[in-house]
């Protein structure tokens, strides 16, 4: 039996932010993680290895399509696919052995194998044959989710794969159905589509990335499009087929007509469940919700006072950043800290290109809830600094209270989104109106610029440049 202050069970970003956040405070911690690496589904199979290969396939779209206008010749051009994925795995190995390095300097006991609790109090920590128990003062949990799928669709990750499996196929595929146009969806669909994989989406909703502001879905719908994906819209799909060395998916459309397609992989995007198996939570007074997830009050406490659980295995925004926020929040809350999350200050983002990224509420949620808002929107088309990296699709939109200037929601499209949309979470987070924002100075030519002239116009000011 080995005693620790603070045992953090998963090592993803919430875990291994709890565990760092925790020795800082001074805490005996341990880290517990079922595989060899540590990171989890972010570091592994989810943030960092997608945008590895967005980025590698992003560089090929450009060189095949922008390099010409820019001036720049190539002779040959071709993707080296086992490169492109050897060099994702490099990244992934990059990230998870500074992992292995900052649990090392803070001086964090790491173990592997599958962590159970016995009781309230103690856990198992089991890898191979060997088992060893844990006793802490407090727990954290954090250990994540899985892909789920619909009823009708069995991933058997040969033909019918998640992107999990898509993230270590071995050669490049001729042709993909998505099913799911949400952020995973779009996400694998640019990677394959861009590098000359035939790819069809198929999404329930009536719009891609159905979550954000639906301006947002429409406008990457276009864009993805024109870049060859097939994107359907209203499909309800009920069945899949492993037929050796393809797949079929079968759906039927808004009049209910059936529909079948065929392609080397179907790839199941329709979100993610909590991951608990083996987690021994039946031995314990943690309660569930009717979905599996950990029901955690605003501190992240479970039903059991010394037991915390943080990121998607209590759902919310699953999203590495928020079950980070929880990681730090958990470990100061145990130091006796005052903390707390604002969830609606979280921002979204898609990495496509152009990317999509949005904070606070959406036009839809304003006018479901009667709230009067006024639209400051900018198309990346007038931006100098767009048009100099032909990067002008998109357009950033402020959605403002027209009596206070408050600012709802940011939702931009665009080059370097991802980025841009720092700014405006700091804006809600210290709640400055859309005034305060373009009374600013925005450095000439940047992408910025975009958001200071939505600010104008959502204050009822012209911008500038249109
Ligand atoms: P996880 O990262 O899932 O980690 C949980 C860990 O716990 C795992 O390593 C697991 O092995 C371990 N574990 C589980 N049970 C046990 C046990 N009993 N004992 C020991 N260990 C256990 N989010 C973003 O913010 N940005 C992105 O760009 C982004 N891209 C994504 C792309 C893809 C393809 C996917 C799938 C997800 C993406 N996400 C992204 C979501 C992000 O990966 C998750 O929100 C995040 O990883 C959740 O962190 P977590 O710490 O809650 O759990």
């Amino acid at each position: 039996m080995e005693n620790f202050d603070i045992a953090v069970i998963g090592s993803g970003p919430g875990g291994y932010v709890a565990a760092i956040r925790s020795a800082q405070l001074g805490y005996k911690t341990v880290i517990i993680e079922k595989y060899d690496t540590l990171g989890g589904t972010c570091t592994n199979v989810g943030c960092i290895p997608t945008k590895a290969l967005l980025d590698s396939s992003h560089h090929y779209a450009e060189a095949s399509h922008q390099f010409g206008d820019h001036g720049i010749k190539l002779e040959t051009l071709a993707v080296d696919f086992p490169q492109m994925y050897k060099r994702k795995s490099e990244v992934v190995s990059k990230n998870t052995a500074g992992l292995d390095y900052l649990m090392s300097k803070n001086k964090i006991t790491r173990l592997k194998g599958t962590a159970g609790f016995i009781n309230n109090s103690l856990i198992k920590v089991t890898d191979e044959d060997q088992s060893i128990e844990i006793n802490a003062q407090n727990y954290i949990i954090a250990t994540g989710s899985k892909p789920s799928s619909i009823p009708g669709v069995e991933i058997d990750k040969k033909r019918i794969i998640t992107s999990t499996e898509a993230l270590s196929l071995k050669e490049h595929p001729k042709s993909m159905v998505i099913i799911g146009g949400g952020v995973i969806g779009v996400e694998m669909a640019s990677i394959f589509s861009r590098i000359g994989t035939q790819v069809t989406i198929l999404e329930y909703a009536d719009h891609l990335i159905a979550g954000m502001d639906h301006e947002l879905g429409k406008s990457l719908q276009k864009i993805m499009k024109k870049e060859g994906v097939d994107i359907r819209l209203g499909q309800s799909v009920y069945k899949t087929e492993n037929s050796g060395s393809s797949a079929k998916v079968f759906f039927r459309d808004k009049n209910n007509a059936e529909h079948e397609l065929e392609a080397e992989y179907i790839l199941v995007a329709v979100g993610r469940s909590p991951y608990t198996a083996g987690l021994g939570l039946e031995n314990t007074g943690i309660q569930m919700d009717d979905r599996g997830f950990i029901k955690v009050d605003e501190k992240r406490k479970t039903s059991v006072s010394h037991i915390y659980a943080i990121g998607d295995v209590v759902g919310g925004a699953m999203l590495a950043h928020k079950a980070e926020e929880e990681g730090v929040l958990v470990a100061e809350i145990i130091n006796g800290q005052k903390r707390q999350i604002h969830y609606d200050r979280i921002p979204s983002v898609v990495y496509t290109w152009p990317e999509v990224a949005s904070v606070g509420f959406s036009e839809e949620y304003l006018k479901k809830n009667n709230r009067s808002y006024h639209v400051g929107k900018f198309p990346f088309s007038a931006s100098a600094r767009a048009r100099a990296s032909m990067d002008t699709e998109g357009f950033a939109k402020v959605l403002v209270d027209p009596k206070y200037g408050e600012i709802l929601g940011v939702h931009i499209i665009g080059a370097r989104a991802a980025d841009l949309i720092a700014q405006a979470v700091i804006a809600q987070e210290y709640e400055v109106t859309a005034e305060d924002m373009f009374r600013i100075s925005y450095a000439h030519p940047t992408y910025s610029e975009a958001l200071k002239e939505a600010y104008l116009m959502a204050s009822g000011q012209g911008a500038i440049n249109i």
